[in-house]
């Protein structure tokens, strides 16, 4: 038998023992036995002196053949039984597998960050129930029954006579009904309307809505309070431009614009060239609501606002899609850390 010939034997008679090892130590003894420094390979090896130089090189890279595949094999071998035996091939030098961690939705940190500012002027936050009974929604808002203002916001009506609230400004008249003066109110969340879904419109968005009761309150309040918002939101150098404006349960009432932040009021695409943009409503509540809820408007007067979260979103991260908001597309989502 040549050399050569004595070497593939040993090569098939290793992989079929490896094959057969049922332990790792019966894998470290078949390595000794034939790739050790006594082992049969080194053996044969020692009988390549003798050959002439050109047969010495066949069976030269011959047993190096052998030899890197037996190496290979054992360590294939030698896995398989350490991973069996309790993952200790653990390796805590390896890089992990990275996790992306979940953020607060864009629409939650905005309405956390107008709360937080207002939070510091000493509004204290509140929350009523989604679905709100007519007299809390409208009546007690100073809609009555069959007025045209109860169209300017169209209603999903839902069994028993009730309703999707159509803005968070009922957690007023809620609270109004159950405290005494002074009562500063910061009313979050959820609001529904019966509208056609557009870029500038959805059936369900967010408010934040906000009033103080308390004897001698004035319109200069109101206005102290809002520009302190504004600034803090938008940025120090705002103008505030005050319009007059109508809702049922304030009287007078008004919309705020501000100087458009981002030409500082030069005009650009984002304020449609006029250096505005439309911010908010408020108004000093109506006597009318005041009396209804129990308190007596010569004694006490008070202001309200309401803030459009998805409006103030859109405006100060430039998003030209209220829908963006809702289709949890994660790539829009990511970009608000
Ligand atoms: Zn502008």
């Amino acid at each position: 038998m040549s050399l050569v010939e004595e070497i593939t034997r040993l090569e098939s008679e290793a992989l079929e023992r490896i094959g057969q090892a049922d332990s790792l130590e019966s894998v470290g003894e078949l390595h000794v036995q034939y790739l050790g420094r006594k082992g049969s390979l080194v053996a044969i090896l020692r009988q390549l002196g003798k050959l002439p130089p050109e047969e010495k090189k066949i069976v030269g890279a011959r047993a190096n053949q052998a030899r890197v595949r037996l190496e290979s094999e054992f360590k294939t071998a030698q896995a398989r039984f350490e991973t069996d035996e309790g993952g200790s091939v653990f390796d805590p030098t390896l890089p992990g597998t990275a996790q992306r961690a979940g953020t607060v939705h864009i629409i939650n940190q905005v309405m956390g960050e107008i709360c937080q500012t207002f939070y510091g002027m000493g509004f204290q936050i509140s929350q009523g129930p989604h679905v709100e009974t007519d007299y809390f929604n409208f009546e007690s808002l100073n809609f009555p029954p069959d007025h045209p203002a109860r169209d300017m916001q169209d209603t999903f009506f839902v069994e028993g006579g009730r309703l999707l609230r159509t803005h968070t400004t009922p957690v007023q008249t809620r609270e109004l009904a159950n405290s005494k003066p002074p009562i500063k109110i910061l009313a979050p969340g959820k609001t529904f309307r019966n509208e056609a879904i557009s870029t500038r419109a959805h059936v369900s968005f967010h408010q934040v809505d906000g009033f103080l009761v308390d004897e001698g309150v004035t319109m200069a309040d109101l206005k102290g309070c809002l520009v302190a918002f504004c600034r803090s939101f938008f940025g120090e150098e705002l103008k505030l431009k005050w319009r007059p404006s109508y809702f049922p349960f304030t009287e007078p009432s008004a919309e705020v614009d501000i100087s458009c932040f981002l030409c500082k009021g030069k005009g650009c695409q984002l304020c449609k060239y006029s250096g505005w943009l439309e911010i908010l409503g408020c108004g000093m509540i109506d006597p009318a609501v005041l009396e209804m809820a129990g308190h007596d408007p010569e004694k006490y007067t008070g202001y309200a606002f309401g803030i459009g979260v998805e409006r103030v979103a859109m405006l100060k991260y430039k998003i030209n899609d209220i829908r963006l908001f809702f289709n949890n597309n994660v790539r829009f989502l990511r970009q608000f850390f």
